[in-house]
């Protein structure tokens, strides 16, 4: 891991100084949501390890020749099952005092994409993504017939209770003292005295398999004290994930609400496409633009030649992020703002 204090861009600056990374490789990178700056390195570690062991299973696919799809499900499950991370055990809770879980996948090579919303029953609701994609003409799956869905077709059903954490519930009345909605960089920015672990984020991934596959997925609980019945980017397919055979494949982690009207996805790919711009100017780019509308989070790409491309709001935040090329050691960043 990498913590590097003064030098927001650290982690790519290291990976472009890599002499065996203009060879096309199957890679893939993860996210764990974005983090508040005042984290110590035992908090930074924990995560690493589970972020380790996340790319570690997606790396396992790409060697043995595995798809970018199946990849991006198995490292996003990792962190689903993990209750340090929002989404799965351990999903922020609504107003009301509801788990409601989105998730998303797309596969770049057919532009399919399958997504749940509002879930309040679904172990994995990456796994259900899939399902919708593979086994149903619908894109977008929401609520009640999300759940429905994942247990006709098999998927591992819990109860409300199964996410709970006291970690979550406490952040959720801090919220509504405060009455607002908060990501998890922003509690670990208020709160940090107030509790002993931070609260990283929303978890997603990207891959390039051997076939020249892009896949790309996300899940998360949203936002705590998010109104019941609110839907953010990460279950929207060009705003908080997106894939495209010709141009990049990525997925977002911040303010869904504002992720979805600069359509974040589809902004970078086609900045990638049209524009010209590398992976990493375009999510840089388009994450100026969430910015501008007072939106706060980041991105991670890896374009059809296997180049990463990793940006987020930078002035008061970091984001969790790791790469694995098939053959390379895995690696976790954790960059500090300027
Ligand atoms: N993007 C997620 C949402 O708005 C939250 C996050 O990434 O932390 O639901």
């Amino acid at each position: 891991m990498v913590i590097a204090a003064g030098g927001a861009t650290l982690g790519y600056n290291l990976l472009q100084a890599n002499p065996k990374f203009t060879k096309k490789v199957p890679i893939i990178v993860i996210h764990g949501g974005t983090s508040g700056l005042g984290l110590t390195k035992e908090e930074f570690a924990k995560r690493e390890a589970i972020m380790q062991k996340s790319l570690l299973a997606g790396q396992k696919i790409l060697t043995d020749g595995g798809s970018a799809t199946d990849a991006v499900i198995v490292a996003i499950k990792i962190m689903e099952d993990n209750p340090l991370f929002n989404a799965g055990k351990g999903a922020v809770f609504t107003a009301d005092g509801f788990n409601e879980l989105d998730a998303s996948l797309m596969d770049g090579s057919t532009k399919k994409a399958g997504a749940v919303a509002m879930s309040r029953a679904i172990k994995n609701p990456i796994e259900a993504a899939r399902v919708v994609m593979e086994k149903t003409w619908h894109t977008l799956i929401a609520g009640e017939g999300a759940d429905k869905l994942a247990k006709e077709n098999g998927l591992e059903m819990v109860n409300q209770k199964y996410y709970f954490t006291q970690e979550r519930y406490n952040q959720l009345q801090e919220a509504k003292k405060k009455d607002k909605l908060l990501l998890d960089s922003d509690k670990v920015k208020t709160h940090l005295n107030l509790y002993t672990e931070p609260y990283l984020g929303t978890v997603g991934a990207a891959a390039l398999d051997s076939k020249g596959n892009l896949a790309a997925g996300t899940s998360t609980g949203g936002m705590t004290n998010k109104m019941t019945g609110r839907i953010g980017d990460s279950p929207i397919i060009g705003a908080g994930t997106y894939a495209d055979n010709d141009s990049l494949a990525l997925s977002c982690t911040g303010t869904g609400d504002i992720f979805i009207r600069v359509a974040t996805g589809h902004e970078a790919s086609s900045l990638y496409k049209y524009k010209k711009l590398s992976a990493q100017q375009a999510v840089e780019e388009t994450i100026k633009q969430v910015a501008a509308l007072g939106g706060e989070g980041g991105i991670v790409s890896v374009d059809k030649n296997g180049i990463p491309g990793f940006a987020w709001t930078k002035n008061k935040l970091g984001m969790f992020h790791g790469l694995a090329r098939v053959g390379e050691k895995p690696q976790v960043f954790f960059p500090v703002a300027r």
